[in-house]
Formats: structure tokens, sequence, C-alpha cells
């Protein structure tokens, strides 16, 4: 029986009685802890973006996903932890704050809508509790319907039950995942299912009595109506499509930034380059609009000049510094073709990006790429370190780089 099984697998998973009274938030402690001792061991506090990326999706491997499929896991809880991984995406330590440039919501939508993947666990909670939701909608043979139908709706749907009496704990997981169903779903009215079977009710009843089952009208059997997944082209449910559903319910605040297109081939573009992984990372950050720029910093009301340092003259923008500034423009100039030419007067990157991909080639889009990066690490030698790269340092450097991970690639087979 489904309803005995998880209460002991979950006693082994969580080492905490469920049944004795003590509170959710109580329970889920342990694995809150076992997470934040983690995250809180990863020292290295110089490690790159791409590094760190890997780091926090192995932190969503440590929750179990049975557990998830089944409890309805405290919403602190998963607060808790996305603020704990937000806050070493941004590089913040115990002792500083940092700027979260992007927030934790548009972080975890996919790739290929701007974000980095990163798991909500919130969302990703409900979106496993959905597909057992969604099981008691639809596998109507299954142990496990008949089990909660006896107990929990013997009366109506799924989708119409109350929380009952003296509810479970799994059921009342299971009726907060049926806010997801609701707006990943519609009904379907399904005409034919409305009609009584003649067939049979001639076979069976006396004309007396057909009458009257035939004047009973239908209309209020919801249940007969089927609901139909429509989150995709395949109208079959996805934990990953009820995830979306959740991730979109639950804020609407990141659709405000304004790095968030709806362009997936402009973003699965700044991914499947072939450059290294700190290269894609930033070309990520410059067309979600948030490298930490002069401007950018001021705009968050941090207390700096907003000058350029290389040419003490104009403002730092992310224009400025990776093109207009001389600085810059002495290292394009050692490129030639139509590379330096693409980069005009253009301050939306996400637009900028866009044209480069349709007016450059693969290989020059890649060159273009490393060098603004290129440039980018050499602005940060000079204001963090007050070391100034010569441009030809900095044109050799982006070959050099470009050779390697080709190298880099060919002997791994990618390529
Ligand atoms: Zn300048």
């Amino acid at each position: 029986m489904l309803g005995g099984r998880i209460m002991t697998q979950t006693n082994k998973y969580l080492g905490l009685p469920m049944a004795s009274g003590k509170s959710k938030v109580a329970t889920f402690k342990d694995l809150q802890e076992k997470i934040t001792k983690r995250v809180m061991g990863w020292k290295e506090k110089f490690i790159s973006k791409a590094g760190r990326e890997v780091l926090i999706k192995t932190v969503a491997q440590a929750i179990p996903t049975y557990a998830m499929s089944i409890f309805k896991l405290p919403k602190s809880m998963c607060d808790n932890i996305n603020s704990l991984l937000a806050k070493y995406w941004w590089g913040q330590t115990k002792e500083e704050r940092k700027i979260h440039w992007i927030n934790w919501k548009k972080l975890c939508t996919q790739k290929k809508e701007g974000g980095m993947g990163f798991r909500d666990l919130h969302s990703f909670n409900l979106a496993m509790l959905s597909k057992q939701a969604w099981r008691l909608i639809h596998d109507t043979d299954s142990l496990f319907y008949k089990v909660y139908k006896a107990r929990y709706f013997p009366n109506s749907s799924f989708m119409m039950a109350n929380v009952g009496n003296n509810p479970s704990f799994v059921w009342r997981s299971l009726l907060a995942a049926r806010d997801i169903i609701f707006r990943g779903s519609k009904w379907r009215v399904d005409e034919d299912a409305r009609q009584w079977d003649r067939g049979k009710l001639d076979a069976m009843f006396s004309q007396r009595t057909r009458e009257e089952i035939l004047s009973i009208p239908l209309d209020h059997l919801q249940s007969q109506d089927t609901l139909v997944w429509i989150e995709n082209a395949a109208q079959k449910f996805s934990v990953k499509t009820a995830y979306r559903v959740a991730l979109r319910s639950s804020t609407q605040s990141w659709v405000e930034h304004s790095g968030a297109r709806e362009d997936g081939p402009t973003w699965n573009k700044v991914w499947d380059l072939k450059v290294p992984p700190k290269v894609r990372m930033f070309l990520w950050r410059v067309v979600s609009n948030c490298l930490p720029t002069r401007d950018k910093l001021h705009q968050r009301r941090v207390n700096v000049d907003t000058r350029c340092e290389f040419c003490l003259h104009n403002t730092e923008t992310v224009h400025h510094i990776l093109w207009e500034c001389p600085f810059a423009q002495n290292v394009w100039a050692l490129f030639s073709g139509r590379t330096q030419k693409c980069s005009n007067v253009v301050s939306d990157f996400f637009l900028l990006f866009r044209q480069m991909r349709s007016k450059l080639s693969q290989q020059e889009l890649e060159k273009w790429a490393v060098t603004a990066w290129a440039i980018w690490a050499a602005r940060n030698k000079f204001y963090f370190q007050h070391y100034q790269t010569h441009p030809k340092v900095i044109a050799d450097m982006v070959c050099g780089l470009l050779a390697e991970y080709q190298r880099f690639m060919d002997t791994q087979g990618q390529d």
C-alpha cells in the first residue's frame, strides 16, 4: 500500500518520524542543515561563475526526489535554500553584501529563456507533486487512486475534493499541487460522454425507469469531462512543463527584468558558442544587461565615480568600456575584418547580439565574444590591480585562448 510505505521510506530518508506531531519545519530541518553545510563548505571564493553553476546544480541532486514528489516542503525552507544559493551565485560572503543583478526566479528559468536553468525548489516541489495529482485524475485503475479516492473524495473527483477532517500531510501536499493542474490544463467537454448509454439502459431497465434516468441532467457531472494538459503540443503532462507553470505562477516579477526576452535562438546561441565556459558566462551577463559597469553600480546606489578609469572622460557603460573607449578601440583595431565594424552604437546588448548573430559567421562570432571578454578581463585587472595590459597582449591572448579551446574540444571529440 502506497500510504503505508510512504511513511516508512520517509522515516529512512529524513531520519525523523513524520507522525509524531512535530512541525513540518522541524521535520525538514535536518535536510536544510545538510544542504546549508554543503554550500557553506564551498570555500572556493574565487571560483568562476561557470564553476559555481555546476556546484549550485549539484544541490538539486542532494534532495531526494522521492520526498519532493510526496511532500510539500515548507515554503520557508525553500526560501532559505534559494536565498543561500543566490548569495553564493553572486559571490556574497558573510561580511559583505553583493548586488543580486538578476533575481533568483529569473535565474531558475531555462537557458533558452535567458535564465541559468537553476532549480527553484518550491516550484520543482509543486511540479513533482502535481505529477502525483495528475495520476489521481487520470490513472483511475491504480491502487494509489483507489486508496485516496476511498479516503478523501469518495463522492467527487480529485479536482473537487475538500481537505476533509484530519488530513494527512501527503494529502495536503497533493492538494497544494492542484493549482498547478488548474493553471496548466483545461477541461475538454466530451459531448459523447455526456449522453447516457441508451443501449445499456434499454437492456437493463423498464421503459418508466429509463425515462426517469434520461431526465437526469448530466451537465453538473464535470467528472465526465477530461482534463487536458495544455502546456505542450503533445498535451501530455510532464514534470518539466509543470515546473514551468509553477515558476510562472509563483512570481511575475522576473518578467520586468530587461533581459527577460522571449527569444530562444538568441539565448541558445550564447550557450552554443565554442568558447571557454567563462566566456559564455560573460556573454550571458552582457546580454542579460547585468555586467557591473560603473554606471550600473551607480544605478544600484553604489557610491562610485561613474567615469571610465581609462579615459577619465566618459561614463563607463558597457558600450563604452567594450567598444567606444580608446582602450577598447586599440584592441579591436588589431583585428581586421567585419568583427570590429559590427559593434556600433547600440545600447541594448540583447539586440546587439541578435544582430551580430545574423551578420557574423560562427567563427567570427566566437572571436568577437572572446575579444569582448578579454577587454573586460583587462579592464578588471586595471581597476583592481592597477595593471595595464598592452592591446597587443590582449589580442594575442584572444587568439591563444581560442586555439587552446579548439584543441581541447578536438581531444574531447566534440567538434
Ligand atoms: Zn574610457
